[in-house]
């Protein structure tokens, strides 16, 4: 059996520049991004992809102060609680219920959650991101990678160098550029729900006109804006030759039809 439910979430979001998101943009104009996380229910329980926002880091002001006290980019937790156990409660599952998970990058808006999973379930990562990120500091920090969500002896990490299946009809594909290990996933969905499958670009392509005019991500840690176009186009011809749809990670008008598209699709029975 592949995969047999995709739940995508909302964790939070982001006010920040558009250029961020697409090389060149004008730096004036802002978005408010949604900070994305998908449950894929696969053989053995439900793998999470993206953990969001360490609350803690935002809420604490001398923390915030240190690690969101550029005007330039606000995050915006979703409700009074921890984002992702809002999430998984409001889909009706535990965090309890997460059997594995899975790190497109440690970027403080996807690696946030991490610390829930430490000591309890293996974390899906590649090794160069890793590396990257418990690496000397002040680079990675000044890339928005944060160490307090992820220097935890205590993670199972299984990391990857290069393409790896991940779970049973998920497959995490190497797209370094907007991080030195950033990973996307293609998703199998099982012919029991109906076959076909997603390709989740996650930070390999922000928002739907990365990928539908091949525009470099604006966010890099050392790569050209080039690579990224290179992570885009591979990622394309991955879901062409599939037949599936490749979902940018952050737009705020895909992300939202992709979570109204699942709910049709994997409705109960009425
Ligand atoms: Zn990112």
């Amino acid at each position: 059996m592949t995969v047999r439910r995709v739940v995508p979430l909302i964790l939070g979001w982001e006010d920040l520049p558009k250029s961020v998101s697409v090389e060149g943009a004008d730096p004036a104009e802002r978005l408010v991004e949604p900070i994305p996380g998908v449950l894929l229910l696969c053989d053995g329980g439900w793998l999470l992809l993206d953990t969001g926002f360490n609350p803690a880091l935002i809420r604490d002001p001398q923390l915030r102060r240190r690690f969101h006290g550029d005007p330039l980019f606000q995050p915006i937790l979703p409700g009074p609680g921890d984002p992702l156990e809002e999430a998984l409660e409001a889909s009706g599952i535990d965090v309890d219920d997460v059997t594995a998970v899975g790190l497109s990058h440690l970027h403080h808006d996807h690696a946030g959650g991490l610390r829930h999973f430490a000591g309890r379930v293996p974390v899906h990562a590649q090794r160069a991101e890793v590396d990257y990120g418990l690496g000397p500091h002040p680079d990675p920090e000044a890339h928005g990678i944060y160490r307090v969500d992820f220097d935890d002896p205590a993670i199972d990490w299984r990391l990857a160098e290069g393409d790896r299946e991940i779970a049973p009809g998920v497959t995490a594909v190497l797209t370094a550029g907007h991080t030195p290990g950033h990973q996307s996933f293609v998703v199998d969905l099982d012919p029991a729900v109906g076959g076909g499958g997603l390709v989740l670009a996650f930070d390999a392509a922000d928002l739907t006109e990365n990928i539908d005019h091949e525009l470099a991500v604006g966010g890099r840690v050392h790569a050209t804006p080039e690579q990224t176009v290179e992570a885009i186009r591979r990622l394309k011809s991955i879901a062409a030759a599939k037949g599936y749809q490749l979902v940018p990670g952050h737009d705020p008008v895909a992300w939202p039809t992709l979570i109204a598209e699942m709910a049709r699709r994997f409705a109960p029975p009425r």
